[in-house]
């Protein structure tokens, strides 16, 4: 299936169980490439089950989903990058190796490419002075910049984000949420964000999905779901946070 341009990320009917709790419901909807999608929502919709569940952390329990066509499997999760609300950086690896790690080991890069390009990331990211530096030393918000580059070295057609600046000082969002932004206007690379930043929602995204109890409640153009959103649901969920 050609989906150039088209659709990446496809859910159909996804339902996902933890014991007796059903986190997911029948849950459908479609990502276009190049397209950035955020996930909103009240704590415990689901919204970070859903990126884990295109990491393969975790399996559906009935659906199926598809990524570029293909149902997701080991190969095709490739395709897909994440950055975790704990960068899980590795902590014995200076900055340029976290980077060029997973290139060379998984897609079989030289190391000199692996490191060209590494060193290529970590300056849009901001850090170009810090290659031999150890995590420890970065702050925060640096080393959230390290995993963005890090989840981008691999390539990925989707870059899923997990609440990626929930775990920072305050002072330290900004950085992180503008280098997010530059790498959405300047790339062609397809974002699923789950975020509780809402003006990051709105500069960034072309659709919000907004969740409760496992499903999509109302979804359209930030402008929508942020100025005039119909679902009750939706008003009382945006006047909590806004
Ligand atoms: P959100 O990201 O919207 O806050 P989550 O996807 O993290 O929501 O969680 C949805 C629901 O699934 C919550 O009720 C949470 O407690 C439950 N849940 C998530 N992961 C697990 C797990 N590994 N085991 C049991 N329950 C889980």
């Amino acid at each position: 299936m050609d989906t150039a341009g088209g659709e990446l990320v496809r859910f159909e009917k996804v339902v996902k169980r933890f014991g007796g709790n059903t986190v997911l419901d029948q849950l459908d909807f479609t990502v276009d490439a190049g397209k950035h999608v955020t996930l909103i929502g009240p704590s415990g919709s689901g919204k970070t089950t859903i990126l884990r569940l295109l990491m393969t952390l975790t399996q559906p329990d009935e659906g199926r989903i598809l990524v570029d066509g293909q149902p997701l499997d080991k190969e095709v999760r490739k395709k897909i990058g994440m950055v975790f609300q704990q960068f899980n950086l590795f902590p014995n690896m200076r900055v340029l190796r976290n980077v060029t790690e997973a290139p060379v080991r998984v897609l079989g890069l030289s190391k000199d490419e692996a490191t060209e390009r590494a060193k290529e990331l970590l300056e849009m990211v901001g850090l170009g002075d810090k290659l031999d530096a150890y995590p420890t030393q970065l702050s925060g918000g640096q080393q959230q910049r390290v995993a963005i580059a890090r989840a981008l070295a691999m390539r990925p057609k989707v870059l899923l984000l997990d609440e990626v600046t929930s775990a920072l000082d305050p002072e330290l969002v900004a950085g992180v949420l503008d280098v997010l932004r530059d790498i959405a206007r300047t790339t062609d690379i397809t974002m699923l964000c789950v975020t509780h930043e809402m003006n990051f929602a709105r500069d960034i995204s072309d659709r919000v999905l907004m969740f409760d109890s496992g499903r999509v409640i109302e979804a359209g153009p930030p402008e929508q779901i942020f100025n005039d959103p119909q679902q009750q649901r939706t008003r009382e969920f945006l006047s909590a946070v806004l």
